[in-house]
């Protein structure tokens, strides 16, 4: 049987008519390799912001069933021009809703999970020669409504198609070059990473990189489908994601992350006794906020009042405060959000087996006077939440202190490949 490739286009690489041809001839290429192509788009630019700006400006809480019915629109739009395109360089391309595709979900509307995937119809198109598309962040619930899976949920989508046709790779082709050791923008040396394994990029994607979706990276490392991360824009290498057996580079430290999106709620003199964390996290929970750091500082003596600090998505501060006004003020406690926090995370896979790394952040931070209000660790990450003005000098103090810049970070770019 011809291989099978995934080829997943994101929002900026299928923009307008131009790059949606070039999405087109690309995918074409790949098929007149003998490579069987199912390929996954997002909407283009930025659709899905305006289509969720439209809503706004009808609803000031808009109903989520209908909600995901106007975001399902715009990744169709793509598949449908991209098939067109195709068909017009002389090969049969079908395109196919989420739900056509067989993707079923859950029913939590504009974050639904993927619970199966259905993928004949894919198979029976690929059997008779077809290129597929399939509208990516999409799928249909069990209860049979269309659902999206998210903000980046195509990353998702194209992972899961992927695994379920037993896909050889999931290529997923995006603006940038790959999966770099910081930020370009902020670290104008930073490296191209060629290989990561699952475990960092998942401790990544949740502490800040932007690249790819974090469930796409969760359902790929569950189900082993490896990930090529490359630019829509040329031809060479981009970062592949593998089980970590399989990556060859054994760095002490891969990455420093950020994000800059974080706030930070602290509740003052809560009552030293057993329950109150539950509590608190439970209303969180129930009305959908992800508390990321949490800190309980000790009383100072026996029945006394801690406080309780815990960080969330800036975006979330006016669901949280709703959320836990009705605790705070039935055990008389003040609540306090400080809405501009930043966090500089550093990834690696040999912190595991090293000692040394977090004493070496935190001297690096100190030296540059920059102040951290919170740590949180994993086996193989550390992160800081600092001032929020203060992330870019922490991203580039830590990135030059693990010694992350390298011969292979972006050069003057070299001329572009076919697709350009
Ligand atoms: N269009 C959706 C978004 O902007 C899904 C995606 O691009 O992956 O989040
Ligand atoms: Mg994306």
């Amino acid at each position: 049987m011809p291989e099978t490739v995934v080829m997943k286009f994101g929002g900026t690489s299928v923009a307008d008519a131009e790059r949606l041809k070039r999405a087109a001839r690309r995918i074409v290429a790949k098929r007149e390799n003998g490579t069987r192509v199912v390929a996954v788009l997002s909407a283009r630019g930025k659709e899905t912001d305006q289509l969720i700006a439209a809503a706004n400006e009808v609803s000031p809480n808009p109903d989520p069933r209908e909600m995901d019915m106007l975001l399902s629109t715009g990744e169709r739009v793509s598949c449908a021009l991209c098939a067109m395109a195709i068909n017009d360089l002389g090969h049969r391309a079908i395109s196919l809703t989420g739900s056509q595709a067989g993707i079923v979900t859950d029913t939590s509307h504009t974050k639904a999970r993927i619970l199966e995937v259905r993928a004949d119809r894919i198979r029976d198109a690929l059997a008779e020669d077809s290129i597929v598309l399939v509208a990516g962040f999409q799928g249909v619930s069990t209860a049979r409504d269309v659902t999206t899976l998210g903000r980046g949920g195509s990353d998702t989508t194209a992972v899961a198609l992927a695994a379920a046709i037993g896909a050889e790779i999931c290529e997923i082709y995006t603006d940038v070059d790959g999966v770099f050791s910081a930020d370009p923008r902020i670290v104008p040396d930073a490296r191209k990473l060629p290989v990561v394994s699952f475990e960092e990029m998942l401790e990544m994607s949740s502490s800040g990189a932007g690249v790819l979706q974090l469930r796409s990276v969760e359902y790929a490392r569950n189900h082993g489908v490896k990930i090529h991360c490359r630019s829509s824009f040329h031809d060479r290498p981009g970062t592949v994601v593998v089980a970590e057996q399989e990556t060859m580079e054994h760095p002490l430290i891969t990455a420093v992350t950020h994000s800059t999106g974080e706030a930070r709620v602290t509740l003052k003199g809560v009552p030293d006794t057993p329950g109150i964390a539950g509590r608190v996290t439970t209303a969180l929970a129930d009305a959908n906020v992800n508390i990321d750091m949490i800190i309980q500082n000790e009383p100072v003596s026996e029945g006394h009042r801690a406080d309780m600090s815990f960080t969330v998505p800036r975006d979330d501060i006016p669901t949280a405060q709703q959320a836990i006004a009705p605790i705070a003020q039935e055990l008389g406690v003040e609540v306090a959000t400080d809405p501009s926090m930043g966090k500089v995370s550093i990834v690696g896979a040999g912190m595991k087996t090293h000692p040394g790394v977090a004493a070496k952040v935190f001297t690096t931070l100190g030296e540059n006077q920059i102040n951290i209000e919170m740590i949180s660790t994993s086996p193989i990450r550390i992160s800081c939440v600092v001032p929020g003005d203060r992330v870019p000098d922490a991203v580039r103090a830590l990135h030059s202190a693990f010694g992350l810049s390298g011969e292979d970070s972006i050069r003057p770019e070299e001329p572009f490949g076919p697709f350009s």
